[in-house]
Formats: C-alpha cells, sequence, structure tokens
C-alpha cells in the first residue's frame, strides 16, 4: 500500500495517528485529523479536502541535537584503522590538521544538511571541533552555513574542546568565538588531577557570556570513571541556571549499580538533560580485535526517565572515524535506539526523545501540530510500531510548510574531489 498523493491548498489529512505531546501534552499515540492551510496546521475547514491517511504514522519535523557536521563523511579519505576510540581520535586529528579548510568543511556540512532535511529533519545542533587555529575557521564558517539554511533547518553549534584546554588563554578565546557566533559551551570531560579546576574555569567562561553548556561526559566502558558526577554537583554548587546537557555516559553501564543509580539522583537534582548516542556507541564501545563485543555502551536511559530526567537520542557522527556509517535520519536513530535500549514494552513516552526533549534541550522551538504551528510532517507508510520500524521508511512524505520536499538524498560522488587520500 502506499501513501496517497497529497492535493494542493486546504486539505485535512483525516486518520493520522500522530505523537500526543507534540497534539495535546498527551502521552503516546493518537490518531486524528490535522488540517492545512496556507503552510500552518489549522482549524478544521468545511471547504478543506479530505485525504484518508489509513492510519499512517506521522511525526513534526525531527531535532538531531548531537552531530558533528564537521567531521562528517571523511571516512573514504581518512578511515578508522581498528575502529576504537582511540583510532577515531588519532585519524580525526590527522585529518583536521591537514585538510579541514573552511571550503572542506562547508562541503561536508552541506552535504549532511542536505540528507537531514531530505529526511524530516528541521533542527540540529553540531559540536564543532574547536581546538586553535580549527576554531578560527570553524566557527568563521558556521553563521554563513546557518544563513544558508535558515528556514529549512535551524542550527545550532557548540564548540568541542578537551577539558585541560579550559584552563589555557586559547581556550578564552574559543569561548568568545563561540559566544559571538551565538554558540554553546561544550568540552569533553575525562578523568584528571585538575578536573574541578577545569569544571570551574569552563562555567566561569560559561557565566561570563550567558552560553548554555553540553558535555561529550565518559565515552568509555572504564567502570571506574564517573565524571558525570563532578559536572551535576559542580552545577548544583555554583547555582548554574542556563541549560546543561550531557551526551553518552557510556560508563554508567559497567559501573557499579549504587554509584551509577546515586550519580542519577545527583543528575536529576541538578536539572542535566542527557542525550544517548546509541549508534555510535555501538560502533566503538568494547571493541576489540577478534573478540566479540560483550557491552553495547548505551546509558541508563530507563533509569534516567524514571527520575524525570528528560532523556533524547540523536545521530553522532556520520561517515567519520567515530562511526562508519550513518545518514542524518532520525527515523534510522529512533529505530535503533528503540532495539538498542528496549525501548519497546516500556511505560514511558519515548517520542519525546526525538522531539519535545530534544526542543526543550536546545531552545528550539517545540515540535507542535497545533493550529498556527508550521505544517511540518514526516509521514510514514506505517500504521504501527511493528510496521514503522521493519522498514527503513524511504517511501515517506516530509512536508515542510504544508509542501512535499524533494526526498533525493544527495550522491556521495559529491565529495569524491575531496576525498584523496592524503
Ligand atoms: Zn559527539
Amino acid at each position: 500500500m502506499a501513501l496517497p498523493t497529497l492535493p494542493e491548498g486546504l486539505i485535512r489529512l483525516d486518520n493520522l495517528t500522530v505523537p500526543a505531546h507534540c497534539l495535546d501534552g498527551g502521552v503516546g499515540m493518537v490518531t486524528t485529523s490535522l488540517t492545512i492551510a496556507g503552510g500552518e496546521f489549522a482549524d478544521d475547514a468545511s471547504d478543506a479536502t479530505p485525504v484518508d491517511m489509513r492510519g499512517a504514522m506521522a511525526f513534526p519535523g525531527f531535532i538531531d541535537m548531537h552531530t558533528h557536521l564537521d567531521k562528517g563523511h571523511i571516512w573514504p579519505r581518512r578511515s578508522n584503522p581498528d575502529g576504537s576510540f582511540e583510532g577515531a581520535l588519532v585519524a580525526v586529528r590527522g585529518d583536521s590538521t591537514a585538510r579541514w579548510s573552511a571550503e572542506d568543511v562547508r562541503a561536508r556540512m552541506n552535504f549532511s544538511l542536505k540528507s537531514a532535511y531530505a529526511h524530516g529533519t528541521r533542527a540540529i545542533r553540531t559540536h564543532l571541533d574547536s581546538h586553535a587555529p580549527q576554531d578560527a575557521i570553524s566557527w568563521g564558517l558556521f553563521p554563513e552555513v546557518r544563513a544558508e539554511w535558515e528556514g529549512r533547518i535551524d542550527l545550532q553549534a557548540a564548540c568541542l574542546v578537551a577539558c585541560d584546554y579550559a584552563l589555557t588563554d586559547a581556550f578564552q578565546t574559543t569561548a568568545d568565538l563561540t559566544a559571538g557566533a551565538g554558540g554553546v559551551l561544550g568540552m569533553v570531560t575525562y578523568p584528571s588531577a585538575d578536573l574541578q579546576a577545569q569544571l570551574d574555569a569552563f562555567f566561569v567562561a560559561a557565566e561570563a557570556r550567558g552560553l548554555d553548556a553540553d558535555f561529550h561526559v565518559d565515552e568509555t566502558m572504564d567502570p571506574t570513571v564517573n565524571t558525570l558526577r563532578d559536572i551535576a554537583q559542580t552545577v548544583i554548587d555554583r547555582g548554574f541556571e542556563r541549560r546543561v546537557t550531557v551526551g553518552h555516559l557510556c560508563s554508567l553501564s559497567v559501573m557499579d549499580e549504587t554509584e551509577a543509580l546515586h550519580t542519577l539522583d545527583v543528575v536529576a537534582r541538578a536539572g542535566l538533560r542527557v542525550v544517548s548516542l546509541p549508534m555510535c556507541n555501538m560502533y566503538l564501545q568494547d571493541r576489540h580485535a577478534a573478540r566479540t563485543p560483550r557491552n553495547r555502551g548505551i546509558t541508563l536511559v530507563h533509569e534516567m526517565a524514571a527520575r524525570g530526567i528528560p532523556v533524547c537520542f540523536a545521530s553522532d557522527n556520520t561517515r567519520d572515524p567515530f562511526y562508519a556509517y550513518g545518514d542524518m535520519d532520525m527515523l534510522e536513530v529512533m529505530r535503533e535506539a528503540t532495539r538498542i535500549g528496549h525501548l519497546d514494552h516500556s511505560v514511558f513516552d519515548w517520542t519525546r526523545a526525538y522531539l519535545g526533549h530534544p526542543a526543550a534541550a536546545c531552545g528550539f522551538e517545540a515540535p507542535s501540530l497545533a493550529p498556527c504551528a508550521p505544517a511540518d510532517l514526516v509521514i510514514c507508510n506505517a500504521r504501527s510500531w511493528t510496521e514503522l520500524f521493519a522498514r527503513p521508511q524511504s517511501d515517506r512524505i516530509v512536508l515542510r510548510n504544508g509542501r512535499p520536499v524533494d526526498r533525493t538524498l544527495p550522491d556521495y560522488a559529491e565529495l569524491d574531489h575531496l576525498m584523496e587520500p592524503s
């Protein structure tokens, strides 16, 4: 059964299955009618052309709140030698030093944005590797890319530096560049004798510039690593009031259970928002040559949800040494997160993890199917979760402002001229 062709003009989509939280703040999926007039959802009108959608599941435009557009698609010229986290770090460092001109980063960013748009994503936060001199290049370029995509994808960026960088003078320059471009202050935390000083310096820089924060945290299967607790406690101790997002949190999955759950209590008290990146975690974590992985790295999303911590899921890396695959497709993220994290058979409404929670975590416009909201919809040829996740939904319809977008994906050959190995 194919999805119907939608007529132009004033239409009413009957018998659509949508997330209730985007309609009236309810829970789960509900069947409803949506009227579209002048590019917006509207109150029902007697002269609207009705279209029977036969139960098709539909979602507002997705939000992909943790990506690395600057790293994307370098795989053909700089692959990960062994699939490990260390291998990824070394490979990306080599590639960025040698190759990340504004022209190179822009072309690869645009490729990812075209894919995301075609798949139905309307807002993205990307991290930008920001150790000098890359910070000047990428932050110089970012406002131009954001302007070019305005009206199609809302773009945010967060700087990405190692936590020892927070104690350098160069970090102040990075923070200024970030603030100047309306960005988010971000860094990677790992165990260090100076961690508290690094965190304090980081939050001082964020407070001075009025910036939200976004951390890469404990992306390791070492059960002794718990910088998450230090971040949460520092947010409480400082009374930091702006939004704080923490991503990955893989070590929680192998940590002593009592310590892990106590840490989550502190995270809840600190008001942190969590983003889990399960596809990238599956690729990198617990990888050892010739040994089958036992631990899959996904963080404790059910235990977080039980504490009221807003949990989100996102793409993370795309065809780069941190993740060899990926296509900026939030339906893939949804499908994989559900399978990897056992989000099915759960009492929680996980549709919020791709829509309402990431919008609130980043400050993007809240997803809404209510009258006057932009008529942005991803309509799938599926009437239930089992139909939705069984197939890749390559035949989905993506509406933006009430009109179907061209869903043609960019051709990988577009980037061939940038891919000669150095
Ligand atoms: Zn990341």
